[in-house]
């Protein structure tokens, strides 16, 4: 058999400054999507799966990118028609694994992964099936799952899971192009919007909602049982938590188990509640605390969610309240080609950060020696995406006072030690570290972190939903409408 692999991979905070530069895209054309064959990655899964069942791996197109703001109409265009072109010109095929995020907006494509599964199905009609891999921050509509035949939703945040929930459509889509099975999903939306934080798999009610699903799956009732966490940050109709069950031929079946367990979700909303530090408390409190590494958790810049990383509340307040040992990471820039040419040992007096949008800060005056530049390219240790490279862009790292400041020219997820180690800087000697994220730093820095403290910060991955000017999500919905209702009343 020979399965067609690709994808277009983009998480979308619509509040963000739109994307209009195909630069934002990785792209892998033909044999360079297989670079990612061993890696903890959806596509590479998916590649190892055919590859152990004797099935051709026949590669494509992957695109993919940091989350960021809406993209632009024709770069959104261009990389469907060229995943069409390359899907059509691979010749007979028996299936088509496609690597998504599931909670990408384009220009036009408020849904823009359905969008994708669409045309995919246009291009090889009824006969060939086609399994697709979500993230678990995918907001799930009904027009996908109409196109797809398989859908797979990682199990965990921090994500570790990506090669295995890939491998597991692979498998069903094997078994289901030899007809041995007939998918059929039901998908159960209850009007909830949890904020990343609330959806940590480890811990309630998360960690319970994933052990029912997969309680029911070893059962043999069901060949799928998902529950995605949904992207708050995208104003469209489909954000939100979403539940699905995939059983063999059984829609009635498919659709008990997933308004049974969306009836579990949202009665357990209330502990997905969170409430953050404000943010002179939380460096407060940072200082006082006895050793180290406390984690200062910069919500409101969460770069996996499509923050510019360049927020600078807590770098204004670490400087005034005269922080020792402390190390942040900041996207800037033009402060990177300041210390670069002050080099090595040289002075940098510039102004840093909030520079993006009116969101994030305001920029911070700063005066300190530039210990080392580098070219911020570093690869994954893991747990989470293992294997992947990462590219800062050209990396400073220069001492402000206290503050290890490390200037990038690229926002990059804090979720691996990496980011820090290959610069030549030990984690566990920090006493202060600051990361913007929400969740997926514990991946990296959870077996380290001494403490933890979720600070309030201003931004575009902000817990305080009420802050964002929504117009296209479902109304009422938790947890911007307290009094939202559901089932609804007849
Ligand atoms: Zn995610």
């Amino acid at each position: 058999m020979r399965f067609a692999v690709g994808g277009i991979f983009n998480e979308t905070n619509t509040f963000a400054a739109p994307v209009t530069d195909i630069s934002a895209f990785t792209i892998r054309r033909g044999e360079a999507c297989l670079d990612l064959a061993g890696a903890n990655h959806s596509l590479g899964g998916a590649i190892d799966a055919c590859r152990e069942l004797g099935i051709e791996a026949v590669p494509t197109i992957y695109a993919d990118s940091l989350a960021t703001g809406t993209t632009a109409r024709p770069i959104f265009e261009a990389l469907l028609d060229e995943l069409a072109e390359r899907i059509i010109s691979a010749g007979p095929l028996d299936g088509i694994a496609l690597a998504l995020h599931g909670a990408m907006v384009a220009e036009g494509h408020p849904d823009a992964d359905a969008a994708i599964v669409q045309r995919v199905r246009e291009v090889v009609g009824s006969g060939v099936p086609i399994a697709v891999a979500v993230d678990f921050h995918a907001n799930i509509g009904q027009p996908m799952l109409d196109a797809a035949d398989i859908v797979t939703v990682y199990d965990t945040y921090p994500h570790c899971d990506q090669a295995e929930r890939a491998r597991e459509a692979v498998a069903l889509l094997a078994r289901t192009a030899r007809g041995e099975i007939r998918p059929v999903t039901a998908l159960v939306k209850p009007p909830m919007m949890p904020v990343p934080q609330g959806q940590h798999t480890e811990q309630p009610p998360f960690r319970d909602l994933l052990a029912r699903a997969h309680e029911i799956e070893a059962r043999g009732d069901a060949l799928i049982v998902s529950v995605a966490g949904g992207f708050a940050y995208a104003d469209v109709p489909e954000a939100g938590l979403s539940v699905l069950a995939t059983t063999d031929g059984d829609p009635a079946l498919a659709h008990a188990i997933a308004s049974d367990l969306a009836r579990q979700a949202w009665n357990a909303r209330d502990r997905m509640a969170v409430h953050n530090v404000p943010v002179a408390d939380a460096v407060a409190e940072a200082i006082a605390f006895p050793g180290g590494p406390v984690m200062l958790v910069d919500v409101g810049d969460n770069i996996g969610g499509g923050t510019p990383g360049d927020g600078t509340a807590l770098l204004a307040e670490l400087l005034r309240q005269g922080a020792r040992g402390a190390i942040m990471v900041i996207a800037d820039r033009e402060a990177v080609a300041l210390a670069a040419r002050a080099g090595v040992g040289g002075l940098l007096e510039a102004t840093v950060g909030g520079k993006t949008d009116r969101w994030h800060g305001d920029p911070v005056p700063v005066r300190g020696r530039v210990r080392s530049i580098g070219d911020g390219r570093w690869v994954h240790e893991g747990p989470e995406w293992a294997g992947v490279p990462v590219e800062m862009g050209t990396t400073a790292v220069v001492d402000v006072d206290g503050v290890t400041l490390v200037l990038t020219e690229r926002a990059t997820a804090p979720g691996d030690q990496q980011q820090l180690k290959s610069l030549g800087i030990t984690p566990t000697e920090q006493r202060i570290i600051v990361v913007k994220a929400a969740v997926r730093w514990r991946g990296g820095y959870g077996p380290i972190a001494r403490h933890a403290i979720h600070v309030d910060t201003p931004g575009l991955g902000s817990a305080n939903l009420a802050g964002f000017p929504y117009h296209h999500i479902r109304r009422p919905i938790w947890p911007l409408d307290a009094d939202a209702a559901w089932p609804h009343p007849a």
